[in-house]
């Protein structure tokens, strides 16, 4: 037998629980009948996400920790930066699951199902949804599991690994004001890789130890320089790990087919709906964005495909040519952003990275940066671009 709904969430993680969330606060959806269907139950505290943005967010009530200083780094360079217009932000996987399924299981026209998806199809008027055991169908299917993901080449992708440790000190050490974005004062053997130190309380941090690489190292390579790390900036202190986690994103020239036409009933959302920024791996802020416009898109009646403007094909552009440079080898990612951060303002470079700067901030960040490798590959991937 076969259920009908009218929307259908596949993949219960950041993105579906955030377009989830939405859809039971807005009154509008209250009589609409939604199936969440994950083949996890979201009980374990599996990542951290941090993201800027200026004011309060939808979830700012799941804030754990907020920084108005940012910190970029090197052996020769220490950027200290107060933000003025942007908060960085932090909102542990846990608590956000925690909090979204709490709620949502309040709702009667909500339906939770566990299990794993074989295939999602769309006709001219329904998506159609299958696990090995049951069929379900659904005016609309939002999809960020691994179902349709393509398969990304080796030769023009570069993968964004990193591994993290909420570590606790017996004595207070860190200052909890500011948080590190990036410390490339480490090895840059395995590619470009800096470290993020985000500080929670004095005696507690998030320290995650990342790689922008063709490849994932072995395990017990990313404790060792964690280890390493962690004994240089504590002076040999000892801690305690509170929490681990290891996440792998790819970064890719290689545009999703994200929302094709002749799939109309399944709209692909979050890593699978393309809305990862390619060049830093940073999703949650755009997620947010989206998901709010698929909701505002159902609302008015319109077809919910998050729209694709000129300026994201510009982001994406900048983002090419970026990946292309660091794949191409023609300057490392620490030498590039060592121009951006010693010539520009952090919060531009925030603006830029969120897809929010204006064109005079774009214009002095592509001037910040050595003309020869970034014009070459800007070119190469606007012909791409255009063909
Ligand atoms: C460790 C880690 C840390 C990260 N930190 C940040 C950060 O600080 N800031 C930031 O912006 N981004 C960060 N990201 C990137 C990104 O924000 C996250 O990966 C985010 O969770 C993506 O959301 P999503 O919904 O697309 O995917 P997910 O959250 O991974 O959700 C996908 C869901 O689909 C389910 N699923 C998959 N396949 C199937 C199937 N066949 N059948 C049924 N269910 C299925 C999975 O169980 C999962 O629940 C991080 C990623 C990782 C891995």
């Amino acid at each position: 037998m076969t259920e009908e709904f009218d929307y259908i969430i596949a993949g219960s993680g950041c993105a579906g629980l955030s377009l989830l969330y939405r859809l039971i606060s807005n009154e509008s959806f209250q009589h609409k009948k939604i199936l969440v269907i994950d083949k996890d139950l979201k009980n374990k505290n599996d990542r951290t996400w941090c993201f800027w943005e200026d004011g309060e967010g939808f979830f700012e009530r799941l804030v754990l920790k907020k920084w108005h200083n940012l910190i970029y780094c090197t052996e020769d360079l220490k950027v200290d930066a107060q933000l003025k217009k942007y908060e960085y932000k932090m909102i542990r996987g846990i608590d956000f699951y925690e909090h979204v399924l709490t709620t949502a299981k309040k709702f009667e026209n909500v339906v939770f199902v566990r299990g794993t998806l074989n295939s999602i199809h769309s006709t001219e008027k329904q998506a159609v949804v299958k696990t090995s055991t049951a069929e379900y169908k659904a005016k609309f299917a939002f999809n960020s599991t691994n179902i349709n993901i393509p398969k990304f080449e080796k030769n023009n992708t570069l993968l964004q690994h990193f591994e993290g440790w909420v570590i606790r000190l017996e004595e207070p050490f860190f200052d909890k004001e500011k948080a590190t974005l990036m410390d490339f004062s480490v090895s840059q053997e395995h590619g470009t890789t800096f470290v993020y130190v985000l500080p929670i309380t004095e005696n507690e941090a998030l320290i995650e130890y990342t790689f922008f690489s063709e490849a994932v190292l072995d395990k017990a390579k990313y404790e060792a320089y964690l280890s390493q790390y962690l004994s240089k900036i504590l002076n040999g202190r000892s801690y305690d790990i509170a929490h681990k986690e290891f996440g792998i994103v790819p970064m890719s020239l290689t545009n999703l087919p994200v929302n094709h036409p002749s799939n109309r009933r399944m709209i692909n959302i979050g890593t699978s709906g393309g809305f990862t920024r390619a060049s830093t791996g940073y999703t949650f802020q755009n997620i947010q964005k989206k998901t709010a416009e698929i909701v505002a898109k159902l609302e008015a009646n319109k077809f919910p495909v998050p729209r694709e403007t000129f300026r994201d094909k510009m982001y994406q552009w900048y983002d090419k040519t970026f990946l292309d440079v660091l794949i191409s080898k023609k300057i490392g990612g620490k030498e590039a952003l060592t121009h951006m951060f010693k010539k520009i303002e952090f919060e531009s470079i925030l603006a830029f990275l969120g897809g929010e700067s204006t064109l005079k901030q774009e214009l002095s960040i592509m001037n910040s940066v050595p003309l020869a490798p970034f014009l070459g590959s800007g070119i190469k991937q606007m012909i791409k671009f255009n063909s």
